[in-house]
């Protein structure tokens, strides 16, 4: 057998801002196809719950059926116990009938509209069978009247469904069942989820330096973002400004050293003076100076590899992604918490390798066999 090579690592994780809907991660010291991995894994195989089946008794509202149970489908149900239901084809006590309370939950809907104002049906009007299962909306403004400093929007009506006319009724029980992303993106717990390369950004000062303020304004502003900016530390008027004045009292002082020549201190003045005037020289050629000021900014546009090429600078800034870094951005749809869909989607995938591991074969998976084992 070939000698086995590990390739085991050990990511690190550090959170830089979570909130109930939204997380942003740094995810270090791991591979491309890890983070893409974890990335494919929560949009489309975190499983959630949403109404699946929809039978409908009554419907005299203006919208058809199908166009119905569609929109029933579309409101994100609470799914925090997803992850320990049954998928409904793999549930044993209801042989895959998909309608028992380890693969399914019921919903009532029962509305009519008897006055002459038109009635807004919305998923507040959805009545679950589950004590923790209901429409996402309803479940926050459980939460906003419990908690008095909550603010009181007047958007807190659900989630429109269809609206009914005097006469109109719809009458329909719904089940709700465990899916994933990959089956229909009804299911799919997260809005959005990005990661980006963190970049690692070179200014060839020495370059860099050759060019006037103009210029580098010009170069800074180049860039679609804010990834540039000019120093305001070392702003050349600010420089100026101190040369001036200790290059006068250096003058003045210089003038004075031969009427006080006896007059030790007002010489030692003008020898502190000229040596301050010739540091402040001396800052003031580094002055102007062109900083990163958020590398992350960087949307890999190149404009400013461009600009300075057109400028006859080429060289003058390296960027390059961090092959092992990455910044990820989750937002959820509200059915689980962000940090749930992130730790759910590791389970998710560690159970993926647990099937690729019990199949596999040392002939066949000879290197993944050893990625998986970390060598040995
Ligand atoms: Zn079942």
């Amino acid at each position: 057998m070939a000698e086995r090579v590990s390739y085991q690592r050990f990511p690190k994780v550090r959170i830089r801002e979570l909130k109930d809907d939204y997380v942003k991660f740094e995810l270090r010291e791991t591979d491309p196809s890890i983070a893409n991995a974890l990335r494919r894994v929560m949009l489309a195989e975190v499983p959630t719950l949403a109404i699946d089946l929809v039978e409908i008794e009554v419907n005299s509202s203006v919208l058809n059926d199908e166009f119905i149970a569609h929109r029933l489908g579309l409101i994100p149900l609470t799914s925090d116990d997803a992850m320990g239901m049954r998928f409904s084809r793999d549930c044993d006590s209801c042989d895959g009938d998909g309608q028992c309370d380890y693969c399914s939950v019921e919903f009532h809907l029962n509305v009519r509209c008897d006055s002459d104002q038109t009635l807004d049906v919305t998923s507040a009007d959805l009545r679950s069978t589950s004590p923790t299962v209901c429409p996402v909306d309803v479940a926050h403004r459980v939460l906003a009247s419990a908690d008095p400093n909550s603010y009181d929007s007047s958007d807190q009506r659900g989630i429109l469904i269809v609206k009914l006319r005097r006469g109109q009724e719809l009458r329909l029980r719904a089940i709700a069942r465990k899916g994933i992303g990959k089956d229909h993106a009804k299911w799919s717990p997260a809005a959005t989820v990005t990661f980006l390369y963190e970049p690692q950004i070179h200014i060839n000062e020495e370059l860099m330096e050759t060019l006037t303020l103009e210029e580098k304004r010009a170069w800074v502003e180049s860039s679609p973002t804010r990834v540039f900016g000019i120093d305001p530390n070392t702003q050349q008027d600010f420089g100026e400004m101190f040369v001036g004045y200790n290059l006068i009292w250096a003058v003045y002082g210089c003038l004075w050293v031969p009427l006080t020549i006896l007059c030790a201190a007002e010489f030692c003045f003008a020898i502190a003076m000229m040596l301050n005037c010739l540091q402040l020289n001396e800052l003031a050629l580094h002055n102007n100076e062109v900083v990163v000021v958020d590398p992350e900014a960087y949307t890999y546009d190149e404009e400013v590899i461009k600009k300075a090429e057109a400028m006859g600078k080429p060289g003058l800034v390296e960027i390059y992604p961090k092959e092992d870094s990455f910044i990820f951005t989750v937002e959820s749809t509200g059915a689980i918490r962000a940090s749930q869909l992130v730790s759910n989607a590791l389970e998710v995938l560690r159970q993926k390798l647990d099937a690729v591991r019990l199949q596999e074969d040392e002939s066949d998976f000879g290197e993944l066999s050893a990625h998986l084992h970390g060598g040995g």
